[in-house]
């Protein structure tokens, strides 16, 4: 037992807020002024550099003892992480896939820090805003006001929510009491053969196994055939599986194809099977006014996963999940022990929002989001979209125009995949001299590309998924292909 007197001779007691608020006035200032320079200028900036050998053992550093005062503190992180970043927020960063970010999205990220609350729920503002922001994404979507849905890390994670919840229901016994082990006929998830990755990811976690996936041929235009798939699903009811989820892809991480989503809805109604998109690159083209057309029928989707880390350019990481039957996606989380039971009035008087995922703290993601949505509104995004779809088609064009390059794949929204070519070089021979040019451009920080195999065939690939970018980039890019591939010889 303390008494008093030791508590009141006990050393002073201490706090992370800084001595003298006035102390950071002056430093947070100057790192916001910074980060405005850093964002305006980014253009000036190579795409992307290797970093020295002594940025590369800084971050061998042992783990910090004793206080170094926050000025230094920032000089470092000046010094290292500034100078060296992934290259995305760049006009000419087209590899993979992601988003550019942006100013207003990274001062809702620094407020939201501020403000600090924990998403899990509870009775507040930013629970209030959360729910807002997914009532906004349902909207977009074309989802039923009734629906459910949940900010989460990013799309891989969005879609293992509505994988999960097409699992439980389409189970046959309770799988969250007994497990995959206790199901009378093994699951089957069908997908065409350009799926993302994360797919397989969230087979395996689910317990069903990544053979549960089923890859249905792509053709020309690399979607889905509608014939193989409804003859998979015949085949594998006749072997004694339960045929349980058409996975349809809004925009293939290979070549941006777009899945048949209205036939794909027609077929899972009519077999009885759960419809989830995959929309982490193409679902928000619903907001575009020239180019919606080309996702009808993804509001017909049980279940759908969106990146607002990719084409609303929020800073990463954000990504969402929604759900048709809010009672269904509930019913696949919902756990809510005595520690966590709602309050009839207080901060515990909400629903929490940690029922419909897995998390159980969260971070405020929805209010990067908001401020973005609300300063440029909808109609602005929508065009972004149109614009790097057009530039999607310019470039491909450009590549058409151009003898020393051919398109590799058809080039649908905003990836385009192409190769450099030659007389008398073999498919081998070809793909080690792309993947030279791919590797000059980035080293020499003019553009960031990766590269692919489309059915078969090796190829450079664009992803115009960045507001900063501009036709006359691409024309670069096209010079820089050429000029790389002649100076190779
Ligand atoms: C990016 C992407 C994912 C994964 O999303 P993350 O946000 O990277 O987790 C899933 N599917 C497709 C089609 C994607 O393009």
């Amino acid at each position: 037992m303390h008494t008093i007197s030791k508590i009141l001779n006990a050393p002073p007691e201490e706090t992370l807020d800084p001595d003298s608020w006035d102390d950071v006035h002056d430093l947070s200032h100057q790192i916001i002024d910074d980060a405005i320079g850093y964002l305006r200028d980014v253009r000036d900036r190579p795409v992307w550099q290797d970093m020295p050998s002594g940025t590369k053992t800084f971050f061998t550093t042992p783990l910090p003892q004793s206080p170094v005062p926050l000025a230094d503190v920032y000089q470092q992180v000046t010094n290292t992480v500034m100078l060296y970043p992934m290259g995305n927020i760049h006009p000419r960063f087209w590899a993979w896939y992601m988003g550019s970010s942006n100013f207003t999205g990274a001062l809702g990220d620094f407020l939201a820090a501020i403000q600090g609350s924990n998403l899990g729920g509870g009775n507040h503002a930013a629970a209030l805003m959360d729910n807002q922001v997914i009532d906004w994404c349902k909207e977009m979507m074309g989802f039923p006001v009734s629906a459910s849905g949940t900010l989460v890390s990013g799309g891989s994670m969005a879609n293992i929510i509505g994988l999960t919840v097409a699992r439980n229901v389409m189970a046959g016994v309770d799988v969250r009491e007994l497990g995959v082990a206790a199901m009378e006929r093994p699951l089957r998830f069908y997908g065409s053969d350009q799926v993302h990755s994360c797919h397989r990811k969230a087979m395996e976690s689910l317990g069903l196994g990544n053979q549960a996936l089923r890859r249905i041929a792509t053709n020309g235009e690399l979607r889905i055939d509608l014939a193989a798939l409804r003859r998979a699903i015949l085949e594998d009811r006749a072997a004694g599986y339960r045929p349980a989820c058409i996975i349809g892809t809004a925009g293939t991480v290979n070549t941006g194809a777009i899945d048949d989503l209205d036939a794909l809805a027609t077929i899972a109604e009519e077999e009885g099977l759960w419809f989830h998109v995959d929309g982490c690159i193409g679902a928000l083209i619903a907001i575009s006014p020239h180019n919606a057309h080309r996702v009808a029928g993804i509001e017909r989707a049980d279940s759908l996963a969106l990146d607002p880390h990719k084409w609303l350019h929020a800073p990463f990481e954000a990504g969402c999940a929604l759900v048709r039957d809010a009672g269904l996606h509930r019913g696949a989380f919902a756990v809510t022990p005595e520690y966590l039971e709602t309050a009839p009035r207080g901060l515990a008087s909400a629903a929490w929002l940690h029922e419909y995922g897995l998390q159980t703290s969260r971070g405020f993601k929805a209010l990067k989001i908001w401020m973005a949505l609300k300063e440029h509104g909808i109609e602005k995004f929508g065009r972004l979209i149109d614009q790097n779809i057009e530039q999607g088609h310019y470039l491909s064009a450009l590549i058409k125009a151009e003898p020393l390059l051919e398109l590799v794949a058809p080039t649908t929204i905003n990836i385009v995949c192409y190769r450099y070519r030659r007389a008398g070089l073999d498919d081998g021979r070809l793909k080690i001299l792309n993947i030279e040019i791919m590797l000059r451009l980035q080293e020499s920080g003019v553009a960031a590309l990766s590269d692919t195999t489309v059915h078969g065939a090796h190829c450079l690939r664009v992803a115009i998924n960045n507001h900063r970018t501009r036709r006359q980039d691409l024309d670069l890019l096209v010079r820089e292909t050429i000029r790389i591939g002649e100076l190779i010889g």
